[in-house]
């Protein structure tokens, strides 16, 4: 078997202590060897990748996404709106969501975060009108034709407008059909195993789109299939109002309720939580997906982030739905992170190497991953190498820092599973960008012009 040495690193993120600055060695899907400073492999190595110009992080792990939107961004109709009008804008539109462009959004956002030095993507798809119930397989053969690895949410709405949710009504289904896909496809593509490629989670959209009833029987499969729970919550103070209005409860009581407050649990935004609840999800060990530029977009709040880790909440970073982003891109999120949580916290307080480490180990923590989000031996190799060769970079002293302060944007070269995806920022799964865009972008031209 080959052995790749990736050779002398400009800068190398660990998150432990130990040296790497001779680099790492990558054998078959893992990383079997970090050499330390000035010294040659133990390994046999029949290819040497020369990283001196290189910076090199763990690949990125972007714990919340809704793909099909990037057929929706900068829409006229959503723009400038609050959470709740905004999601009345658009559900109309995405009521129409067909089966090419479900594949062609979940391709083109891959590709996007991809590129950017994203290696694992979790996607929260919770929209199956008439014309896809077959939505998360339409999903699984897009990640497979990209090569990232997913995280993918069979996700719900059954409460419609009808009866007192946002939704329209032909945009949720009954309890029971929910429940039956959602075993279906644990069933047909939930991997278990140390490099799983594809797993699956169970993610209702939100308490002001599903019932009760539903939010506890999904903890109850959940719990007896063995995989993850995801939801939105406290994203803005309206969401807040709401829960106390239709449960009597706050979110994190709406939670406890239903028998969410747990480790299984992840959270997407985590926004407008007080001490007593942040000390409560911490005790439970609920992760939380931290969305700063969604959150900037629909001027939702700043998570408490550093509170809610010192807690004990896991936190990871996601660039949400490219409805409230509008990009997908992982290592500005990172970024985004830094700068938002300044405006929060005194600038000795937060700094990039917290950015780094949500984008990374964090959101695999989120995603109960041990295997990915680190450069450590016995990981798999998922890697993302960025080149400071760019206008914006130069006269950047710390490489690593450089990366977050100087705005990258996209990664020279990206590693899944021990194979190149991207090499010398193009492509190598045969996909062609153009030929992507020009078909994504009918698609989306048709969304939006479709009768609602
Ligand atoms: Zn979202």
């Amino acid at each position: 078997m080959t052995a790749t040495w990736i050779k002398n690193p400009l800068s190398i993120y660990t998150s432990n202590t130990q040296d790497a600055r001779g680099g790492i060695v990558i054998r078959g899907q893992t990383i079997v060897e970090l050499v330390p400073t000035g010294e040659q492999p133990k390994t046999q190595i029949s290819e040497v990748v020369d990283a001196s110009q290189l910076v090199v992080l763990p690949g990125l792990v972007n714990t919340h996404h809704h793909l099909y939107q990037t057929l929706t961004r900068a829409l006229p109709a959503a723009l400038n709106k609050r959470l709740f009008p905004w999601l009345q804008s658009l559900y109309p539109i995405w009521a129409n969501l067909q089966q090419e462009a479900l594949f062609s959004a979940t391709q083109l956002g891959l590709t996007e975060l991809l590129l950017s030095g994203c290696t694992t993507v979790a996607d929260h798809h919770y929209l199956f009108p008439n014309a896809i119930d077959d939505a998360i397989d339409i999903q699984v053969q897009a990640a497979q034709s990209v090569g990232t690895r997913v995280m993918l949410t069979r996700g719900s709405m059954s409460l419609g407008k009808e009866d007192g949710g946002l939704p329209p009504q032909r945009t949720v289904q009954k309890d029971d059909i929910i429940l039956a896909d959602c075993e279906r496809v644990i069933d047909r593509y939930h991997q278990r195993d140390a490099g799983a490629m594809v797993q699956i989670a169970l993610a209702p959209c939100s308490p002001f789109s599903v019932t009760t009833q539903l939010m506890k029987q999904t903890a109850a499969l959940a719990k007896s299939k063995d995989v993850l729970l995801h939801t939105h919550l406290a994203e803005t103070e309206d969401e807040n109002d709401f829960c106390l209005s239709r449960f009597g409860l706050r979110p994190v009581d709406y939670l406890e309720s239903v028998d969410w407050l747990q480790a299984r649990t992840w959270l997407a935004h985590g926004i407008h939580f007080n001490d007593e609840e942040i000390k409560r999800l911490g005790s439970a060990n609920v992760g939380v997906c931290h969305c700063p530029s969604s959150n900037m977009v629909l001027a939702s709040g700043i998570a408490r982030t550093k509170e809610m880790e010192a807690a004990g909440v896991r936190i990871g970073l996601g660039v949400d739905g490219s409805a409230s982003n509008d990009g997908s891109n992982m290592i500005q999120e990172a970024r985004q992170a830094l700068l938002i949580g300044r405006l929060r916290y005194k600038a000795d307080e937060l700094g990039h190497l917290d950015a780094l480490r949500w984008a990374t180990k964090g959101s695999a923590e989120v995603l109960h991953r041990q295997d990915i989000g680190e450069i450590a031996v016995g990981k798999q190799a998922d890697l993302a190498l960025f080149s400071l060769h760019e206008l914006r970079f130069s006269g950047a002293h710390d490489p690593l820092a450089a990366v977050i302060l100087c705005g990258a944007h996209k990664a020279k070269h990206v590693m899944v599973a021990g194979q190149w995806k991207v090499w010398n920022e193009a492509l190598t799964n045969g996909i062609s960008i153009d030929e992507l865009i020009a078909r994504h972008s009918s698609l989306a031209k048709q969304l939006v012009s479709s009768p609602i």
